[in-house]
Order: C-alpha cells, then structure tokens, then sequence
C-alpha cells in the first residue's frame, strides 16, 4: 500500500505530564508516513490533561481529541476513540508510556505484510508489581479456561487494527465491551510481537483494585455462562451428599438405638448451604445486572467536546 493513513488511539485519565512526551514521541515516529492521526480520549480527568491535549495541538495539527462529560472507564474511551479513528490502521496504546512508541513502526511493518490484527505481548518485566502480574496471570487462566479464549497472559490494549477489523468491532453494541476477549474472538489474520513494558513516566496506575476486580468480573461475565453451570453442578452434588446422609440417618435410627445429638450436623449444613446459595445467587444477580444495563441500551460514554467529527 502506498497511501495510507495511521492514526493511534489514547485513553487517558488524568494524565496531564504524560501527554506532551507521549505526544512528541508520537510526532516524531508518524512522521515518516504518509498521514497520521493522534487522537486522545480524555476520559473525564480532573486534572490538566485536557489543556495539555489542546496545547500540543498549537504544534502539531495532527493531534486530535475527543473529551468525555465523565469518567466513563479505559474501554468506553478505546470505544470512542476507535469510532472517531478514520485511519486505514488503528494503533491504540496507554498515554503512560508504558507501551513504548517505538514499537508502532514494527506494528505497522507486520500490518503493510498483510496481518490484520497485530497485539502485542507484555514480556515478564521486574518493572511491573509482583500482584500485577500474579493478578494478570491468574485472570487470563481462569478466563482463558471459562470462555474458551486464547488471550495471552501479557496481552493489554497495545496493538494495531485494521480498518476492517474496526469496523467489525463497531457493530458490538454490547455497553460492557471487553476489548481483550472480542477481538481474540473475532478471527481475522492476528500476529503477537513482544515487547519489554517501560515504567510508568509519571502519576499513578489509573487502574485500582477496585477498578481491577470490576474489569476482570467483566471479562468473565461478558464471555462466560460456565459460572451459571457452577450453580446447577454444586446443586446436584449437594443433594446426592443430601440424600446419602439422610439414608445413613434413618439406618443409624432404625438400626442402633443411639439418640442423635444432631447439633453440629444441622449447623454445619446450614452455614454451608446458607454461604453456597449466596454466592450462587450473587453469580445470578451479576447476569441479570448485566442483562438489566445492556437492555436499558444507554450510550457507552458522552461527549462533551472534540476536535473530530
Ligand atoms: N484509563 C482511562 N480511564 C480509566 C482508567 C484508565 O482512560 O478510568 C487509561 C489511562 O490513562 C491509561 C490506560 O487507560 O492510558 C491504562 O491505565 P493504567 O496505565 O493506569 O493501567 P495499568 O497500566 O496500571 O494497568
Ligand atoms: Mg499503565
């Protein structure tokens, strides 16, 4: 291809002193190619992120924004930026430096070779907390396991799309999308390349545990019903133990005269099945929740201001 247009995607909250480097960086690198676009999401940030977009786009016209009302979370803001990429390939990446810039020419090469999908794997870095890449790696196996998945340990969303395959994401009109899942799901010509994650520049991980546990719990839940069998496999498995009990009761009754105190039995039953039906329950209600905000079909984020149509 001689003509092509590159753009790069960038979630960002709050990541004011990010912005700048990872926007010279940026220019730097597209600069070779035919035309690029970068666009930033600001995923309602609280601090100067937003400034900071605008002013580097005094220097560079290229740049570009799309501004939430809200916080509307790291995969609504890779939505909202994919909608408004119109680039013939499709870099989306973290604004905190941490998915090295200078990886997107290799993208790009492995994309004009005709891969569709070009993701990148997370090499094991001393650089990343041993809970994030023990979390990491426990999520990706159970999630692997239960929907039937091949997503990498290291995957994150740092790679390279193509045009066709962004406007086949476009048709999910599911609110809670999870970006990892999908686009292991979808097919097309994917190609993995490693690379060696840096630090994070400046500022904090914008992902908290309680933002880490909600993003895992949907993966699961969007890609998943195995949960929902746990409930009727536990179920079974309990009323066989039941009635193999109950059948044991009434022989020691029959046949020996010893007086069944029974206390702990019936407690420990009743604690046992009391904490398996709520969490059953619990599994139930996280579906039903879902079907209940899916079916409201509300937008996925608002825009309050952007540079782009
Ligand atoms: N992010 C976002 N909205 C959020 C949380 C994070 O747009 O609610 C962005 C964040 O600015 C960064 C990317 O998503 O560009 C990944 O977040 P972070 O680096 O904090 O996560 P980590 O690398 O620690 O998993
Ligand atoms: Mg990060």
């Amino acid at each position: 291809m001689e003509n092509f247009k590159v753009s790069v995607v960038i979630p960002s909250y709050n990541e004011e002193q990010n912005i700048p480097v990872l926007a010279q960086s940026l220019s730097g690198i597209l600069e070779k190619y035919p035309d690029y676009e970068i666009i930033f999401v600001n995923d309602g940030s609280s601090d100067k992120t937003l400034d900071n977009i605008k002013k580097t786009r005094e220097s560079n016209d290229k740049i570009h924004y799309v501004s939430f009302s809200r916080n509307f979370g790291h995969q609504n803001a890779l939505r909202a930026g994919l909608d408004a990429a119109k680039g013939d390939c499709i870099v989306s990446m973290d604004a905190d430096m941490q998915h090295p810039p200078e990886i997107i020419p290799d993208l790009i090469d492995k994309w004009l070779e005709g891969w569709d999908i070009v993701y990148t794997i997370r090499e094991d870095s001393k650089k990343l907390s041993f809970f994030k890449r023990k979390s990491a790696s426990m999520f990706y196996g159970i999630i692997n396991k239960l929907a039937n998945l091949q997503i990498e340990k290291g995957a994150a969303d740092f790679r390279l799309l193509d045009r066709k395959v962004v406007d086949a994401l476009k048709l999910f009109r599911e609110r809670s999308i999870f970006y990892r899942g999908i686009i292991s799901w979808m097919g097309f010509k994917q190609l993995g390349i490693r690379y060696k994650p840096a630090d994070r520049l400046y500022g904090e991980s914008k992902y908290t545990l309680k933002k880490m546990f909600a993003f895992a719990l949907n993966g699961i839940t969007s890609f998943s019903v195995v949960p929902l069998h746990i409930s009727t496999v536990l179920g079974i498995i309990i009323s066989i133990l039941s009635f193999a009990y109950g059948l044991y009761s009434i022989i020691i009754k029959i046949f020996t005269n010893k007086t069944i105190s029974g206390w702990t039995s019936i407690m420990v039953g009743i604690f046992f099945l009391g904490g398996i039906q709520l969490i059953m329950l619990g599994i139930i209600g996280e579906y039903i929740g879902k079907l209940f905000i899916e079916i409201k079909g509300r937008p996925s984020y608002i825009v309050e201001e952007k540079s782009i149509d």
